[in-house]
């Protein structure tokens, strides 16, 4: 189950937005050295880390799937309960800089995992844009309190692009 660390502010005046774009924290600090509201900023809102994803134990290779956590609100792509969420569901990992070096299996798209990367946020990022455009969902989602374990590879998502 994936890791997630997402950011709540749906509404960002244009001020502080400003103010934002030209700090440019992410370029000028290490990941160590960012504030937490700063780590949080990094998240897209994407979900795409919210997808279940599955591992094959002969080689490792991870295998994303269209069934997302059950916490997960399709609608504002929000976690349901964000600061109890790794109690309420212990696979969901937090995404902290001690352990973005260790998470290659992130999605792709993941807007930590480009900045770790490529040391840059992607150009769709909100911090370089003013309309926030987070990478899109699967479509036909299915929650995972829905789906048994044992189907979990039916559901795998068959391009690589996550
Ligand atoms: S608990 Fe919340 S943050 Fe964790 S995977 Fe589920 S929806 Fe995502
Ligand atoms: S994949 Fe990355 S950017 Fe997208 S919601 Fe998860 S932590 Fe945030």
């Amino acid at each position: 189950m994936p890791s997630l660390v997402i950011w709540r502010e749906k509404n960002i005046c244009r001020n502080v937005w400003e103010n934002r774009l030209s700090n440019k924290f992410w370029a000028t600090k290490s990941f160590r050295e960012f504030s937490e509201e700063e780590w949080e900023q990094i998240c897209c809102r994407c979900g795409l880390c919210c997808l279940v994803k599955v591992q094959d134990e002969d080689d490792d290779e991870v295998y994303y799937t269209r069934v997302i956590c059950h916490l997960f609100d399709c609608k504002t792509k929000l976690c349901k309960e964000y600061k109890n969420r790794c109690s309420l569901v212990p696979e969901c990992l937090k995404v902290t800089s001690q352990n973005i070096d260790k998470l290659d299996w992130m999605p792709k798209k993941c807007a930590y995992r480009i900045l770790y990367e490529t040391g840059d946020l992607p150009e769709w990022h909100f911090l370089k844009k003013s309309n926030i455009n987070p990478p899109e969902l699967p479509e036909n989602l299915v929650y995972d309190n829905m789906v048994n374990d044992d189907s979990l590879e039916d559901y795998i998502i068959e391009d690589d692009k996550f």
